[in-house]
Order: C-alpha cells, then sequence, then structure tokens
C-alpha cells in the first residue's frame, strides 16, 4: 500500500478526482476556444481566397479583352499572315503599353515566338499552347524555373470563327513576391500567400523564389482534400502550426498542378483569444488550488475522528482514560459515544477487579497483597529511612476451631474486632488482615528496640475475654511475631514472610511474642533442602540399618536387636535420625524408609539364623503409619515371610492421638502374630485405663529416667512402678540407655527383663553384628550363668 494513511489516501483520491474533472472542463474550454479560432480564421482565409481569385480574374478579362482586340485587328492578322515580325512587334507593343502587361509577346503559325526566341518563358509557354484547342482562350499559371506567372493567351484566327490559327497574343503576369505581398494587402486577414506548384518528385515548391520546398507528408493533408472539396487543414510547416487554406489554380498545360495557399500561423489566430484563455489557465489554476485544499479538509475531517478513536484505544490500553472528545456528528459521533462508553465501563470494571484484589471480601479489610503494596510504599518514600519500620503479626490461636464451633461469620467477625481494637491504640497504624486467622500491623516510625515492647503490649491487650459481637464474648489467645526492618533498605517482599516466620517461630517455642530469628529461619531452608536430598536417597537406596543388642537378663545373653535406621550423607556425613525421620513424617516418605528397614531386617534375619543365630528384631513403626491401612496391611504382608520374630515399636503418643484406629491396627498385626513394643514409655501421659487396653508384649522405660535411674530418687521410682506395672499387665519391660554398670545392676534387681544401651553395645552395622553375638554370646553361654556384671564392667 502506497499511501499508509487514511488521510492521505483520502485527499490523494478527490484531489484527483476533482483534478481531472477541472482539466476536463479545461480543456473543453480550450479546445473550443481554438476550434473557434480556427474556424474563424478559416472563413477569412476562404474570404481573402476569393478576393485573390477576383482580382486575378479581373486582370484575365482586361488582358483578354485587349488580346481579343488585337487578333481581330484585320491589319494585325494581315501582318501576321505575311509573318511581318516587324508589324506584328509593333501594333503588339502599342497594346502592351495600354494593357501594362508585365510581359507579351506574340507566337506565330509556326508555334515560335516572333520576337524574345530566348526567353525561357516564352518557350515555355509557346510549348504549353501548342496542344492547345484551335479557338479558345486559354488562361492559366505556368512555372519556369520555380517561378510562376499567370498567362492569357488569346489565339489569332484566319477567318473569324474560322479553323486556321495565326498564332497566339499572349500576356503574362509575374506572380512574384511583390504581386504576393500586394494581394496580403487586400486580405481582411493577416496571411501570407504563396502559389505551390508539384515538382516531378511530387514535392510542392512555393514560386517565392527562395527555394521552399514543402514535403508531400506536409502538404498531402489539404492537397488531397482541400484541392477537391475547397476545405482547409492545418499546415506544419515553417516552423510552428499554421491554418491554411489551398485553391487549386487553373494551369495552362496538363502536366503541371498549382495551387494558392494562404497560410495563417495558429498563434496569430488565437492572439485575440488570449485573454480568454489566460482566464481559463488563471480559473483552472486556481480551481486546483481550491480542490487540493477542500480535499485536503475533506480526508481531514473524514479520517480525524479515525485518529481520534485510534488515540483514545492507545491510552486506553496504557490504562489512561480512553475518552474522545465528540465532535464528529453523524455515524462516527455516535461510534465515539460507543466508544467513550465502553472505555467508561471497563475503567469501572479495571478499578473493582483492583479493589477486589487488594481486599479481603469477607470483612473489607486490606489483604496481604495491599500490605504489601503498602510497604512498598513506604520503603519508596524514605519511611524506613526515619527510624524503621515494624511489622507484626498478630495471629488468633486456635482460630480453625472458634470457627467451627461458632460459625464462619463469627471468625470473621472477630477478626473486625481485633482490627477495631488495634485501630484505636493505633491511629496511624496500617492494619490489613494476612490470612484467616492472621492480621498485619505496620508500625512507623519504630525503633528496633521499640518493637518487641510493642508487640508485647499489644498481645496483654488482645489475650483478654473480648466482646466480639452485641451478645457474645470470646476469650482470645494470640501469638505474635515481630519483624523490624531497619534503617537499611532492604528488600520488602519478603518482610512479610519473615514476620510471619516469627508468628510460626512463636508458635512453634510455645511464647506469646517472637521476634524474627534468622538462624531458625535458615534452618528451615536447611530442612527444605534435606527434604531434597532425602527423597533422592530413599530413592537410591541410600539408607542402611544399624542394630543395637538387647540383653536378655533371664537368659544371660544377646536374644534380640532394634533396628536403627543410618543414613549416610556425602557431605553432611550422618544426620541424626530423629531430623530426617520427622522429615520423613511430614512428607510421608515414611512409607518408603519404613519398607526398606523392614526388608532390610527381614533379610539380615534370615542371614543371622544362616549363621546360626536367632534373634528377634525390633523395628520402629511410626505412629503415623497406623492410621494407614492400605500400608499396615503390606507391613503384615512383608512380615510373614520373616523367619525368626518381629516386634514392632511403637511410641506411646502416638497410639493416643488416635486411639481408635491405633489399637485398630494395632489388634490386626498382634491377631497376625507380630509382637508390640510400647516405646519411649514414660514421655506421653497415657493413662493406665488406656494402656491396659493395648495388647502389647513389651514396654520399653525411656532413657530420660533409665539414665537418672542412680541419682533421682523420683526416677527410680518411676522405673520401678513402671516395672511392676508392665509385669502385671502380663508385659516384659526393656530399660534404654543403660551405660553404667550400675544402672545394669540396678535394673535387674528391679525385675527387668531386658537391657539396652551403650554399655552393652552400641548399634552396629550387619557385618559387625556377627562377631559380636559371637564374641559375647560365646563367652556368657560358655561361662556359668552369672557373670554378666563381670563382662559388663569389662567393657
Ligand atoms: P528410639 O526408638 O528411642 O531409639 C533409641 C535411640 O537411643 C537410638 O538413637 C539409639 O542410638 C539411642 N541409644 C541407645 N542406647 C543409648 C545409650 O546408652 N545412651 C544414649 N544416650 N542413647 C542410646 P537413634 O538411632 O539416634 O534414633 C533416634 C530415634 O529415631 C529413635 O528413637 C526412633 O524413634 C527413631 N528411629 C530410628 N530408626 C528408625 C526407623 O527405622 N524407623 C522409625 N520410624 N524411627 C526410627
Ligand atoms: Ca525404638
Ligand atoms: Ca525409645
Amino acid at each position: 500500500m502506497v499511501f499508509k494513511r487514511l488521510s492521505t489516501r483520502l485527499s490523494v483520491l478527490y484531489g484527483a478526482l476533482f483534478a481531472f474533472g477541472l482539466l476536463m472542463t479545461a480543456l473543453t474550454g480550450y479546445f473550443s476556444v481554438v476550434n473557434n479560432a480556427r474556424q474563424t480564421a478559416q472563413s477569412e482565409l476562404q474570404a481573402s481566397a476569393r478576393v485573390f481569385q477576383r482580382v486575378w480574374s479581373d486582370r484575365t478579362e482586361v488582358q483578354s479583352a485587349g488580346a481579343l482586340l488585337l487578333a481581330h485587328d484585320t491589319d494585325f492578322r494581315q501582318a501576321m499572315l505575311d509573318q511581318d515580325a516587324a508589324t506584328v512587334s509593333e501594333d503588339f507593343a502599342i497594346l502592351q503599353k495600354r494593357i501594362k502587361a508585365d510581359m507579351g509577346f506574340v507566337i506565330g503559325a509556326d508555334g515560335q515566338p516572333v520576337q524574345g526566341r530566348g526567353d525561357p518563358v516564352a518557350m515555355a509557354v509557346a510549348a504549353a499552347l501548342q496542344d492547345a484547342r484551335v479557338g479558345k482562350v486559354q488562361t492559366g499559371v505556368i512555372t519556369v524555373a520555380s517561378r510562376p506567372y499567370q498567362v492569357v493567351a488569346m489565339p489569332v484566327l484566319k477567318t473569324y470563327g474560322g479553323p486556321d490559327r495565326l498564332g497566339w497574343v499572349v500576356f503574362v503576369s509575374q506572380l512574384d513576391a511583390v504581386e504576393m505581398q500586394t494581394l496580403q494587402t487586400l486580405a481582411s486577414a493577416p496571411a501570407t500567400a504563396s502559389i505551390l506548384t508539384q515538382t516531378r518528385g511530387g514535392l510542392w515548391m512555393d514560386g517565392s523564389g527562395q527555394g521552399n520546398v514543402y514535403a508531400v507528408d506536409a502538404l498531402s493533408f489539404f492537397v488531397d482534400n482541400s484541392l477537391r472539396t475547397g476545405a482547409a487543414g492545418p499546415l506544419s510547416a515553417r516552423g510552428g502550426q499554421a491554418i491554411a487554406f489551398a485553391t487549386r489554380l487553373q494551369t495552362l498545360g496538363a502536366d503541371q498542378k498549382s495551387v494558392l495557399l494562404l497560410s495563417y500561423p495558429l498563434k496569430a489566430a488565437l492572439r485575440d483569444y488570449q485573454p480568454v484563455i489566460s482566464a481559463l489557465a488563471l480559473i483552472g489554476a486556481l480551481g486546483l488550488v481550491f480542490i487540493i485544499l477542500a480535499s485536503l479538509y475533506l480526508s481531514r475531517s473524514l479520517s480525524r475522528p479515525i485518529q481520534d478513536l485510534t488515540k483514545a484505544a492507545r491510552a486506553l490500553r496504557e490504562g489512561g482514560a480512553g475518552q474522545i472528545d465528540i465532535v464528529a456528528r453523524y455515524e462516527m459521533g455516535e461510534l465515539a459515544e460507543a466508544f467513550n462508553d465502553m472505555a467508561a465501563s471497563m475503567q469501572a470494571r479495571e478499578q473493582d477487579i483492583t479493589r477486589l484484589a487488594k481486599c479481603d471480601p469477607a470483612t473489607g479489610l486490606p489483604n496481604r497483597s495491599a500490605f504489601e503494596d503498602h510497604l512498598r510504599a513506604l520503603h519508596d518514600s524514605d519511611a524506613a529511612e526515619q527510624g524503621g519500620v515494624a511489622i507484626v503479626c498478630i495471629g488468633v490461636d486456635r482460630y480453625t476451631h472458634i470457627r467451627a464451633v461458632w460459625g464462619v461469620a463469627y471468625g470473621h467477625s472477630l477478626m473486625t474486632r481485633l482490627q477495631e481494637i488495634l485501630g484505636g491504640i493505633f491511629a496511624k497504624a496500617y492494619i490489613a488482615r494476612l490470612s484467616g486467622d492472621t492480621l498485619g500491623l505496620c508500625l512507623t516510625p519504630c525503633a528496633a528496640a521499640q518493637a518487641m515492647p510493642l508487640a508485647r503490649a499489644i498481645a496483654a491487650r488482645l489475650d483478654k475475654r473480648i466482646r466480639v459481637t452485641e451478645d457474645q464474648s470470646l476469650d482470645v489467645r494470640v501469638s505474635l511475631g515481630v519483624y523490624h526492618v531497619g534503617k537499611t533498605r532492604g528488600a520488602t517482599d519478603d518482610c512479610v514472610e519473615r514476620a510471619l516466620i516469627a508468628l510460626d517461630q512463636a508458635r512453634a517455642a510455645k511464647v506469646k511474642v517472637a521476634s524474627f530469628d534468622p538462624r531458625v529461619y535458615s534452618e528451615l531452608a536447611d530442612t527444605l533442602l534435606l527434604t531434597d536430598q532425602l527423597h533422592a536417597a530413599l530413592q537410591n537406596r541410600d539408607m542402611m540399618v544399624y542394630y543395637q543388642p538387647k540383653f536378655s537378663y533371664r537368659e544371660g545373653r544377646i536374644t534380640s536387636v532394634e533396628a536403627l535406621v543410618r543414613w549416610s550423607h556425602a557431605e553432611r556425613g550422618f544426620v541424626s535420625p530423629q531430623r530426617f525421620v520427622a522429615i520423613a513424617e511430614e512428607t510421608g516418605a515414611i512409607r518408603d524408609l519404613t519398607l526398606q528397614v523392614l526388608q532390610t531386617c527381614i533379610d539380615d534375619q534370615k542371614r543371622l539364623k544362616a549363621a546360626g543365630f536367632d534373634l528377634d528384631v525390633s523395628i520402629n513403626y511410626s505412629g503415623r503409619l497406623l492410621s494407614d491401612d492400605a500400608f499396615n496391611q503390606r507391613t503384615l504382608r512383608l512380615c510373614q515371610q520373616a523367619v525368626g520374630r518381629i516386634c514392632l515399636e511403637i511410641t506411646e503418643t502416638a497410639v493416643i492421638d488416635d486411639p481408635k484406629i491405633g489399637l485398630a491396627a494395632i489388634n490386626t498385626f498382634v491377631d497376625a502374630g507380630l509382637e508390640i513394643s510400647i516405646d519411649d514409655f514414660g514421655t506421653g501421659l497415657s493413662s493406665l485405663a488406656y494402656l491396659k487396653q493395648i495388647p502389647a508384649h513389651e514396654l520399653k522405660i525411656d532413657r530420660a529416667f533409665v539414665m537418672e535411674i542412680e541419682s533421682g530418687q523420683r526416677d527410680a521410682l518411676v522405673v520401678r512402678s513402671s516395672i511392676d506395672l508392665a509385669h502385671g499387665l502380663g508385659m516384659k519391660v526393656t530399660a534404654e540407655g543403660v551405660e553404667t554398670r550400675a544402672a545394669f545392676t540396678l535394673l535387674q534387681a528391679m525385675g527387668c527383663d531386658l537391657a539396652q544401651g551403650y554399655g552393652i553395645a552400641r548399634p552396629m552395622p550387619y557385618d559387625a553384628l556377627g562377631p559380636f553375638l559371637t564374641d559375647f554370646n560365646g563367652v556368657v553361654g560358655g561361662a556359668d550363668a552369672s557373670p554378666n556384671g563381670q563382662r559388663f564392667a569389662s567393657r
């Protein structure tokens, strides 16, 4: 597309259209003027030609009359008959003088001039008259040596009306330049007259004596047409266009053709019309200018509303108002109006969306996004430079519980009420609802040292019975997390996150208020990393199982082992099971981990048996797994492959978390022939009635009690009563964390069944277990039953 803009296209289109119309009108005007001029000139030329011919025919008549007189004169005829040259010449000279012919002569009976025989004109005329009819006067033009002459020849007859001719009386007039000029003065139009004679080669020659030659082409038009019809035609000779009129002239002798050419330069013909043409040209030029301006205006006025529309649409896209001033009328005006309506409704909708995106719909409070915007604005406005900003996250404890009991609307009212109380304390603070149970408070300016005392004051104010609705009050408990942004401009985006982490930290540490602790935060980040690595380790089967022997007092030897998972990480070394087992429990990886340990234990138990060692194997079974029926079934199927006894150690608290499901699962295990051990006994708060329901085979007293057994009386009492209680319920007892000989002996005295601890053996890999058992049991088994203490002390 050549013209990209509509206005340009319209201007060009309109301009071209109008200009074409104007040009056509101007051309019509011009040509009709020229035509008119030409016709006028032609009729003038025609009139002039008639004048010329009249002049010539008058002259011819005079000369003919004179010649006739002489030809009829008896004396002259006699002289001719007698061939009396002297008398003939004398008589002729008298006549010539009277008639005033340029030239004249007499032709004798022999066809030759009587006098002036050397004259070429006379010779030519004589030759031309040779074939002429006897008794008729001959007139016509003859061209001799390129010069035209007019000839009048009167025959001299022997007898009047008779057949014999004695000769001719001839008068010749020169049709030279002087003659032509004379004629021109007679003409009404300032035409140029000339006599043209056709030469043998077909060219036309004029008689000016200057030897002007006309090409056949130039004259063919009027020669072919005018000669026959007498009409005139244009002549492009002698430079410039001319209007010409040609009249055929009678010639003497048949072999010559002559015409009288009257020509009139077109320029001269148009001279009278020049003002009209100039006026036409001026009107045309003015019209053109007007047309250009008008089409520019027209196209502008047409395309302006479109341009306005485009501009407005662009503005709208860039988030502006996108309104158009409605100046256009008709359809464009309606379009502009519709566009304005559309832009306005779009803007309104956008504002609604923005408002909704920045506010909590239930309470109308600003949301987290708005809170972050506020912080960013503070950051930009240098407020952080003037004393810092404290971000306080206030979390309502047990919010889900409150919501479940009192309803969702009540929960929202509670949050609104808390916001009102906070607003009452801090008139200038920015308060938002960060999540369902958490409000965010932005205090500025606030020095670092002020942040914690302020937060504690808030806690004290909110930890109260608060009237939530007209008729309902609630004992509110809150936890607070504080993050202080100092003078250094930090990134604002994670500030809120840090304050929320501080809130989590407060809850985890079971304190009212906590300030963001970057160390704990980095631990969190590390936990995330560890989670990934744990998954990879499980996938690669990097986990190993160590076994810790359990000593049976009754048999005086190692009768069982506890399987303990070990993970040796390439960079971290051995990772504490306490840490990664907790992660595995959180992420669900505990299933994989347990299955891997279980499979290893069953395989190892088989190998040990083959090596001659019959051992019970205890496996730690996470309480979380108890509620997973499908997984319990898998465990059962696996354990059925075992060659010896398998015992599942389940932490006391795990069972209590969900007694119903826990007990059901344990019953299934027991029915299938598995043994159950209550691990870490004493750390939970299980009631005796509840303990009674668990069909366990073993109770493991937590090492915290065992390790204090020698020093604290209270712990010894707890251990002792636990042993009695277990026995009373039909369970055997294992003491964990037996490190010293004293503890070992004391536990034996208390009636404990099994001892497990560093004092006997540390957890060891499978390969070390065989040699250890050979060594330990071999010696013990070989001697008599008592020297366990000795054996113990030697370690
Ligand atoms: P737990 O079941 O109470 O395991 C006994 C822990 O006490 C083991 O720590 C063991 O090394 C340690 N211990 C044994 N004798 C002594 C002693 O004389 N003195 C002291 N101070 N400690 C002793 P470990 O191996 O670090 O395991 C920690 C906990 O990780 C275990 O506590 C158990 O709850 C969990 N765990 C270990 N392996 C597994 C497993 O395969 N599956 C599951 N679900 N949990 C496991
Ligand atoms: Ca255990
Ligand atoms: Ca334990």
